[in-house]
Parts: structure tokens; sequence; C-alpha cells
């Protein structure tokens, strides 16, 4: 309420928040997470929360009134379509260069994303987070995100018979052909509960084409997992469709929060200060980087330093498809879950995930999310004039992403004789090159703030999420976020507390 008093305020409640939540109220300290999303705890008129891939409705996207789908055309037609302003699941944020995607709601990125849940290989590492000790994160940390998550892996005798993994069999068996180390990637999806999706004796999930706007079944996202452990301390509060738009000093060394609070079309019905003792900074890579610009370039937290902003990456994502010949069917009915991936990062620095295409009919698409190692870093900036924070992402700078993904899908391409789909992201275009699913950086560790997340020249302000890491974790990010928010939080409730 307003007025209010806290001893911690969490900004945002994805993977760095739910964390550092967790472990305070663990350590006895009462927090309030503070989330501009829904809380996505309600199913509505047709029973369910979440709305799947083929019939988005007004709880697809944030405050747009037409969908933008990552994967935009199909047969060479545009398949966006009209939708109620509202404040949906999945933001699909423009910036000059890129469109970047990120979950809104309690639970962030986790309510949307494919839950893969990919622990870097030890020998990557030092070149991920430099100033972190490899041994304690490969030793305690990893291994306890892993455990927190509900991580597994798809069991390999059902994935060589089960239809919804037909296109992932056709993956590999490409992948394998050309040379390339297939691996399977383990998930936070629930595989039993996948099982019986196929054996049609439960409501379906991932094979009725839920991901992008949420699962209504199957998905540990961090609602099952680190939140729901929060809760059940009795010390963790969450305000939903809360957007906190400033936080500056106050006396006796608090903070005073300024948060708006807004409907389901976006609009602001009321503005609470709230004073804090410490706040995290947890509303993802955009959301902080955002907010801590503007604090630094507007006077309200004015001895922030000069690398705000900074060391913004994209995990080097890029998406592109296959046509296959005919006697490669990728199956009609494919599992939204990934479950494996071709991993060339040593020799052509490219980590490609076998995505599923859940259209619901036989495409003979082969589709790939790649990571990759584009050096490129952006950063963040306040347009005064604007009253907005831009990046200075070039578009262009995706050419060295797409130059890595070709060092598999050329060669598999000529190994199999088939060529690049031209007809999902426009018309004859190869590469899905505008956007990311993986932003990261923006508050680097070790140069924005301290080596444990500590914005030093604010006592008690601290970030806990995907801005620490700088541009790029070699795999799919989530389980290197929630390891180094155990390992920072660790720190600080030891230390600072
Ligand atoms: P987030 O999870 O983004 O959480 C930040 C939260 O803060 C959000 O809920 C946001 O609404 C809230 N917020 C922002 N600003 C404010 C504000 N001013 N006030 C209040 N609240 C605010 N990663 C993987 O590892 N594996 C995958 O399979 C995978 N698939 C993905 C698929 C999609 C479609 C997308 C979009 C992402 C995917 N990711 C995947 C990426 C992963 O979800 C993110 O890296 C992760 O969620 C980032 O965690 P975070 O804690 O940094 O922030």
């Amino acid at each position: 309420a307003d007025g209010a008093r806290v001893p911690v305020l969490v900004i945002g409640t994805g993977y760095g928040g739910s964390v550092a939540a967790l472990r305070l109220a663990q350590a006895g300290v009462d927090v309030h997470m503070v989330e501009m999303g829904m809380a996505w705890d309600t199913p509505g008129s047709d029973g369910k929360i979440f709305c799947n891939t083929r019939e988005p409705d007004y709880r697809s996207y944030w405050l747009r009134t037409r969908t933008k789908a990552p994967l935009n055309y199909f047969l060479g037609f545009p398949i966006d379509r009209d939708i109620p302003r509202h404040t949906g699941i999945l933001d699909a944020e423009e910036f000059g260069g890129i469109t970047v995607y990120q979950g809104r709601g309690v639970g962030g990125g986790s309510l949307v994303n494919g839950g893969m849940a990919v622990t870097p290989r030890r020998e990557n590492f030092g070149a991920v987070l430099p100033s972190v000790n490899a041994d304690e994160m490969y030793g305690v940390y990893y291994p306890r995100a892993n455990a927190e998550l509900g991580v597994g892996v798809i069991d390999p005798a059902w994935f060589d018979s089960t239809a919804c993994y037909q296109y992932a069999r056709v993956g590999r068996k490409h992948a394998q052909r050309s040379g390339f180390p297939f691996v399977f990637v383990p998930d936070v999806y629930d595989w039993n509960y996948m099982k019986q999706e196929a054996a049609g004796t439960v409501p379906k999930s991932a094979l009725a084409g839920e991901i992008l706007y949420g699962n209504n079944h199957g998905k540990k996202s961090l609602q099952q997992t680190y939140l729901a452990r929060a809760r059940a301390t009795g010390r963790v509060a969450i305000s939903s469709l809360h957007r906190v738009t400033s936080v500056t000093p106050a006396a006796g060394g608090a903070y005073t929060v300024v948060i708006e609070q807004i409907n389901t079309t976006g609009d602001v019905t009321a503005v609470k200060n709230v004073t804090a003792d410490r706040v995290f900074f947890a509303a993802g890579s955009v959301g902080t980087s955002k907010l801590l610009v503007k604090l630094k370039a507007t006077g309200a937290l004015p001895g922030l330093n000069g690398e705000i902003g900074r060391g913004w990456g994209d995990n080097g994502n890029v998406m592109c498809g296959r046509a296959n010949h005919m006697w490669d069917p990728t199956g009609a009915l494919q599992s939204s879950i990934p479950c494996c991936g071709i991993d060339n990062w040593a020799a052509g620095g490219a980590f490609a995930e076998v995505a599923p295409l859940p259209t619901g009919i036989e495409t003979y698409a082969s589709f790939y999310l790649s990571i990759t190692n584009n050096p490129n870093r952006a950063q963040f900036s306040w347009n005064a004039a604007a009253g907005k924070v831009e990046l200075n992402w070039q578009a262009a700078w995706k050419q060295a992403s797409i130059t890595m993904a070709k060092t598999i899908f050329d060669k598999i391409n000529s190994k199999e004789g088939t060529i690049y789909r031209t007809d999902l992201f426009g018309v004859y275009k190869i590469w899905g090159d505008h956007l990311t699913y993986h932003p990261l950086g923006g508050a680097v560790l070790n140069k924005a703030t301290d080596n444990y997340g500590r914005l030093t020249a604010y006592p008690g302000l601290y970030v806990i999420d995907g801005a620490l890491i700088p541009g790029n974790t070699t795999v799919n990010p989530f389980v290197t976020i929630t390891a180094l928010a155990e390992r920072n939080i660790e720190k600080i409730i030891a230390t600072d507390l």
C-alpha cells in the first residue's frame, strides 16, 4: 500500500527475483515482490489460464492490438491477427534493430519459455562469466539451481518411439549423418506428464501447441517451483499489475520506490510510494537496464557507474527452417517442448536447438533456434527528448550469427540434398534474424556491479537477473541466471544482512 515500509523489495518475479525472494525469506526476511504483469492464476471463460499458439487471443500479447508471432509467416502468408489490447503474457518489445521477446507476469520468462534447462559446458564457462569461480558454480550452484527448477531429461526409449518427437528424430538423423554431435537437452517440463498426454489420459499441453503464451499443464514454471516455495514461507507477498518506475535514496539509508498500479488495458490507476531498506533489481536484462539507465541519467541515482547500460547481447539467437524430402516427414503432431540440439560450438560457434513447428499439419520442415557466439554488444541509453531508453543494436550485427549457424545447416543441406525454407519469416526470407528470446546484460557483473551484484555506490541496491550476464551463455540462459542468483544471494545474506 501507499506509504508502506518493507525490509526488501524485489522488482520482477522471473528467475533472479524468485531466487532472491526464496532465499531471503528462508533467512527470515520479509520480502515484497512487485510484478508489472498479471498473476496468471485465474482461468478465462474457456476454463484455461493460458491460450495456445494456434489461437492467440487477448491473453497472448503485452499491450498490442495485433499479434507479433516470432515465426510470422507460413507458406509465405503472414499469420498475425488482431487482438484486444490487454496485459497479455508475451511482450514483443521493439528496439531500433531488434525485437526482444519477454515473459510478463508472475514467473517472468518461465511462463512463456521452452523450459530448456541447459548448463553450459564447463570448458566454455570462463568466457561466459570470467570473474566467477567455476568450481563453486559447477560444484554447488548449478546443481542447486537444477534441483530447485526440477530439471529432467527425456526417456531415450520413449523419444525413439513417440510420434510427437518424429521431428526431433529427423533432426538427430540429419545432424549425425553430417557428423555433428547430437545432444539431448534437459527441460523443466514434466516428462511423465507428457507421456500421459501422448497416451491420452490427461489434458494436453505440450501436445496441444501450448508454449509461447503459457502452458496449462506439465511445465514447471517458477510458479510451481521457486515461487511456490517462497510463498510457503509466509514471508513473501507479490503485487501483480504493479510497475516500478523509480528508486531514489531516502532518509536513513533506505530507498523510496515509486510504483504504478495498472489495469488490464495498461492504464495507470494509482501511484504508490513505498520505502524499502533494500531493493533487488530483477526486472530482466531489458527491464533492469531500462530502469537503471533512466535513473542514472535523470539524476535519481546519479552515482551509478559508467558501465550501466553496457554489454548487452542477444545470446546470438537466430532461427531458420530446412525443407526436407518427402521421405523425411516431421510429423503433424509435434511436442512444443524441444528436447535436443546440435552442438557445433567448439568448431563453428553455434548450438542449435531442434525446435518444433507445432502447426498441427505435416510441413516437411525442420526448424531450428540457434544460439551463436555473436561478439556484438549493444548499449542502452537515455533519450531525454523522447523520454525513453533506447538500445543501439544494429540489425546487420546478426550476420555473424547467420555465418555461425550456416556452419551447421549448409553442411546438412549439402549432405541431404535439401534447401532452406524461405516462407517462415517473410516472402523468400531464410533467417529469423530480427529477434531474440535471450536478452542478456546491461548491468554486467563485476563491471556495473561488484562481483556479487551490488550497486556499490548505493548500499542496499542489487542486480540479480539476466542483466548481470555479459551477452552470451553459449546455451539457453535461465539455468545460468538461476545459478548465478543462488551464488550471489548466498553471499549477500551472509555478509550484508
Ligand atoms: P525475467 O524472467 O524476464 O523476469 C523479469 C520480470 O520482471 C518479468 O516478469 C517482467 O514483467 C518484470 N518487470 C520488468 N520490468 C518491471 C518493472 N519496471 N516493474 C515491475 N516488474 C517488472 N531460456 C532458457 O534457458 N530456455 C528456454 O527454453 C527458453 N525459451 C524461451 C522462449 C521464449 C519465447 C522466451 C521469451 C524466452 C526464453 N528463454 C529461455 C529465456 C528465459 O526465459 C530468460 O532468459 C529468463 O526468463 C530471464 O530471467 P530474468 O530473471 O533475468 O528475467
